[in-house]
């Protein structure tokens, strides 16, 4: 079997005209989306991901403001710049770039922000909400991937998922997506035994480990659809998933390629976010 592929960029251009168009009607009416992205330190990672999600919110009519700070800065340092930004009218989005330097509480920081600033959804009461089915945001990554599943109109319901790994930001959030959407849903985490038992189950298969190569061609269900939410970097430095992206190629009905697929999707559902907290506010 040759699998199609599940474009993000594309998908990404896609609902990023939408957004384009809704924060322009916005801007009409004086009351344009703004988004605020806070960085602690000097992590190249993070300036990479700070600066696509800045450059983003300006080719879409989205304000943003950045700001940088050393990677000294206080917690009560912090705490303070986003109790500012909670009280801004300007900023209908905060986003605290994670990871947070270890001195700082990214828990309390998360805590600190308005619930109903806080774009990436990893609020405890965003979480709630979530959980018991009435979500206010939904976290980036994983509405990325039910938007991925919905532009191949993937019958959702009644399927089994199967997600590989559990963090409150991409795991977690994603199994309660794809159960509220009517999948029957299988979470596997470090200590899951015979991994691939699970995923050999899966017409779904959402990975997100950060552990290079962890599910290979032979772990796929024939026709699964496969989506790799990992990114990790080859020994020649290029950016690859968690998928052995050619073995999945050869079994799977559908697989998302890195890069180029669940990355852009992220950034695109951040705007989404931003664009929708404005339209609320
Ligand atoms: P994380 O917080 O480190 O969580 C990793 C999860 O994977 C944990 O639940 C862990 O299990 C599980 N895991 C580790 N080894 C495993 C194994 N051998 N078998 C099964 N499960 C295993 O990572 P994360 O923040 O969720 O991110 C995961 C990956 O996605 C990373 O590569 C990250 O860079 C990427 N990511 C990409 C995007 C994007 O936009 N494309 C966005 C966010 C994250 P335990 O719970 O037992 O420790």
């Amino acid at each position: 079997m040759t699998s199609k592929i599940i474009d993000g960029n594309l998908l990404s251009k896609q609902i990023r005209t939408e957004v384009a168009k809704r924060a322009a009607a916005l801007t009409a009416q004086g009351r344009q989306p703004g988004l605020a992205v806070i960085l602690v330190g000097d992590s190249q990672a993070s300036q990479v991901y700070v600066r696509n999600k800045i450059k983003s919110c300006e080719e879409n009519g989205i304000h943003s403001v950045f700001e940088k700070y050393d990677a000294s800065m206080t917690e009560a340092e912090l705490l303070s710049r986003v109790h500012a930004l909670n009280h801004d009218p300007k900023i209908h989005g905060i986003l605290v770039q994670l990871p947070l330097p270890a001195h700082i509480d990214s828990h309390k920081v998360i805590e600190a922000i308005a619930a109903e600033k806080d774009v990436d959804g990893f609020h405890v009461s965003n979480a709630g909400l979530l959980m018991t089915g009435q979500p206010l945001f939904r976290p980036c990554t994983p509405y990325g991937v039910m938007k991925m599943l919905e532009s191949i109109d993937y019958p959702v319901r009644g399927a089994h998922a199967v997600v590989v790994g559990a963090s409150n930001i991409v795991g977690k959030p994603q199994a309660m997506l794809l159960l509220q959407a009517g999948a029957t849903v299988t979470i596997c985490n470090s200590k899951t035994r015979d991994l691939g038992h699970h995923t050999r189950d899966a017409d779904i298969l959402v990975v997100a480990t950060g552990k290079r190569n962890i599910v290979t061609g032979d772990m796929i269900k024939p026709g699964a659809v496969v989506i790799d939410v990992g990114m990790n970097r080859d020994d020649a430095g290029k950016l690859c998933g968690d998928v052995d992206y050619a073995g999945a190629c050869e079994v799977a009905g559908w697989v998302t390629p890195v890069p180029g697929g669940v990355g852009p999707m992220t950034i695109t559902m951040l705007l989404v976010n931003t664009l929708e907290a404005a339209e609320r506010s």
